[in-house]
C-alpha cells in the first residue's frame, strides 16, 4: 500500500482552511520549528504523532471495521509472486523476505568506537555506503521531536528489546537530543512497472522495492553499530525527516516528490543515529508552484482523496491533506484486482523517466523567481497533457503479466474463500491457488488484440462509486 503522508498522521487535531494563494504572508512563522521547505511548514503548535493511532494500527485493532481487518490480516494473494513480495499477502510469512529481516535479531555496538574527526566527510562517506548497498536516494536530517513518533509501533534499539520490557520510556524529545541525526533511504518503483498501476505489475514494482529498502537500512544499520554508533528504527515518521533531510518536496497527492524520479519512491524507516555527521537542508524542485495548478493527482485519483482546494493547517502545519481513510479503504474491495493503487504517483508530470530533459525541465522551474513560476508551470502542464495524457493508460507487459487484459471478477464464492483460506493456511507451503502470473490470475479476462498499445485500467470514477457502494453495504452490516 502506499503509504501517505496523511497516514502518518491520522491521530492528529484540528484542521484549518488557509486562505488565498500564497498562505505563507498571512500565517505567522514558529521560530523553534525545522524547516521542511516550502511545501510543508509548521505555523502552529503541533503534538507529536501517537504510533499507535496510525492506520496500520488502528486496522490491527479492528478500529477500521470488519472488511479492512480481514484485508490486512486474514488474506491470501493468489498470485504466487505477491505471496513472496509482502507478508500480508503471504499464505506462510516465512516466505517473504520482509518478515525474515524484520524479524532478525540486532547486533551489539561495537565497543571500539571508530573517531570520527571531519563529519563532513563521513557524512559523504555514510550516502557512498547506502548507494552502494542499493539506495537510490539518501539524505541526513538533523532530528527534531515533531519528526518522531511518541511510543514506537516495533521498538527497535539495536538489541532486539522493546522499550516496554526494559522499562525505558523515552520521549521524542529525549529520542531527539540522544539521537541528533536521522539518515534517510529510498529506493525507487521502475518507471516502466508503475505505468500499469492499478495493476498487479505496479503492486510487484512497490512490494519488492520495500523488500530491498528494508535489507538495505538492515545493511547500514549494522555497518554504523560496527563503527561504534547506535541506529535505531521505528522511531521517525518518514515524511517530515525525508523533506528535513532534502529527499524532496511534499506533494499535493501526499507523496515526498523527487527531482530525478518523481512520486515514484519508497520510504522506509530512517535510521536514527548518534554518529556525528552532517545534516542536509530541504530542497525546492518547484512543486509548490506545480501543485498550485496542475491538480492532475486529485482529478485522477479513483477515490476522491486527494483535495482540490488550498493547503489547510492540521497539527500546525500548513499543507494538502489527503483523506487518508478513503484511500486506505478502498484496498479491501480491490485486492483481487490489484493490492497498491499508485495512479496518483503514475499521473504526476514530476514522475518521469531519468533523462536530461527531465532534469532541465525542472532545473528550469528551480531557476525561475517564484513571481514568474505559475506562468511557467501553466505552459509544462499544457505540455505534459499533450505528450503524456491526462490519464497515463499505457500497455505494459512484464513476465507473463499483460496490463491490456481485462480484469474479470470471480464468482463470490471463490473470492471469499480466497480471503477465508488464510485462517488455516498460515504454517502452510502457500501451495493454494497457486497462480504463476498475472493473465492466468485472478480470473483475468481474454488477451486482446496483440497491437493494442493501451491497457486496460479498472475504471476511474465509476469505481469510485463502486467503493461508496460497498462503503454504505459495510456500514448497513455493523
Ligand atoms: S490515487 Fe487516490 S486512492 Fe489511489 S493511492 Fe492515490 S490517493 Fe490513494
Ligand atoms: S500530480 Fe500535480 S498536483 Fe498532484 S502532486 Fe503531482 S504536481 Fe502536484
Amino acid at each position: 500500500m502506499v503509504i501517505k503522508e496523511e497516514e502518518q498522521a491520522s491521530s492528529q487535531p484540528e484542521e484549518q482552511t488557509t486562505s488565498g494563494k500564497d498562505t505563507s504572508e498571512n500565517l505567522p512563522t514558529v521560530l523553534d520549528a525545522p524547516y521542511f521547505g516550502r511545501t510543508a511548514r509548521i505555523v502552529g503548535s503541533w503534538e507529536s504523532v501517537d504510533a499507535s493511532g496510525t492506520p496500520h494500527e488502528k486496522n490491527k485493532r479492528g478500529e477500521l471495521g470488519k472488511p479492512l481487518y480481514n484485508w490486512y490480516m486474514n488474506r491470501v494473494a493468489d498470485d504466487a509472486l505477491a505471496r513472496t513480495a509482502f507478508p500480508q499477502s503471504a499464505a506462510d510469512k516465512r516466505n517473504t523476505l520482509q518478515q525474515v529481516v524484520s524479524r532478525a535479531a540486532k547486533g551489539d555496538v561495537n565497543p571500539d568506537k571508530f573517531e570520527v574527526t571531519d563529519a563532513k566527510a563521513l557524512s559523504k562517506h555514510i550516502k557512498r555506503v547506502s548507494e552502494h548497498l542499493g539506495a537510490h536516494v539518501v539524505g541526513i536530517a538533523a532530528v527534531h521531536p515533531s519528526m518522531l513518533y511518541s511510543g514506537s509501533r516495533y521498538p527497535d534499539d539495536g538489541t532486539g528489546a522493546t522499550d516496554a520490557a526494559r522499562g525505558i520510556k523515552q520521549g521524542p524529545d529525549d529520542m531527539a537530543t540522544k539521537y541528533p541525526y536521522a539518515i534517510c533511504l529510498s529506493t525507487v518503483w521502475d518507471y516502466n512497472m508503475v505505468q500499469a498501476h492499478r495493476h498487479h505489475i505496479g503492486d510487484h514494482s512497490y512490494h519488492f522495492s520495500q523488500s530491498r529498502l528494508q535489507l538495505i537500512y538492515a545493511n547500514l544499520a549494522a555497518y554504523i553499530r560496527e563503527l561504534g554508533y547506535e541506529a535505531v528504527q521505528n522511531r521517525a515518521q518518514p515524511m517530515p525527516t525525508a523533506l528535513a533531510a532534502g529527499i524532496g518536496e511534499l506533494g499535493r497527492n501526499g507523496m515526498v516528490i523527487t527531482e530525478k524520479y518523481g512520486a515514484r519512491i519508497h520510504l522506509g524507516d530512517p535510521i536514527l543515529t548518534n554518529m556525528p555527521l552532517v545534516a542536509d537542508k530541504p530542497i525546492d524542485i518547484g512543486v509548490d508552484d506545480f501543485c498550485k495548478v496542475c491538480r492532475k493527482c486529485a482529478t485522477t485519483c479513483p477515490t476522491n482523496s486527494i483535495t482540490m482546494d488550498d493547503k489547510v493547517v492540521h497539527n500546525g502545519v500548513e499543507k494538502y491533506k489527503i483523506n487518508w481513510e478513503t484511500c486506505y479503504r478502498l484496498r479491501a474491495y480491490v485486492m483481487e484486482f490489484w493490492e497498491v493503487c499508485m495512479s496518483c504517483v503514475t499521473v504526476c508530470p514530476y514522475t518521469k523517466p531519468k533523462v536530461w530533459w527531465h532534469q532541465l525541465t525542472i532545473g528550469t522551474l528551480r531557476r525561475t523567481p517564484y513571481a514568474l513560476r505559475p506562468m511557467l508551470v501553466r505552459g509544462l502542464k499544457f505540455l505534459d497533457d499533450k505528450v503524456w495524457g491526462t490519464v497515463p493508460r499505457k500497455r505494459v507487459k512484464w513476465l507473463t503479466y499483460d496490463s491490456g487484459i481485462k480484469p474479470v471478477k470471480k464468482p463470490r464464492d471463490q473470492a471469499v474463500a480466497s480471503v477465508a483460506r488464510s485462517n488455516g493456511a498460515n504454517g502452510t507451503n502457500g501451495t493454494n491457488g497457486a497462480h504463476a502470473n498475472g493473465a492466468s490470475a485472478n480470473g483475468h479476462g481474454e488477451a486482446p488484440d496483440p497491437s493494442e498499445k493501451m491497457g486496460y485500467y479498472y475504471p476511474l470514477k465509476e469505481n469510485t462509486r463502486r467503493f461508496e457502494i460497498m462503503e454504505e453495504r459495510a456500514k448497513r452490516s455493523k
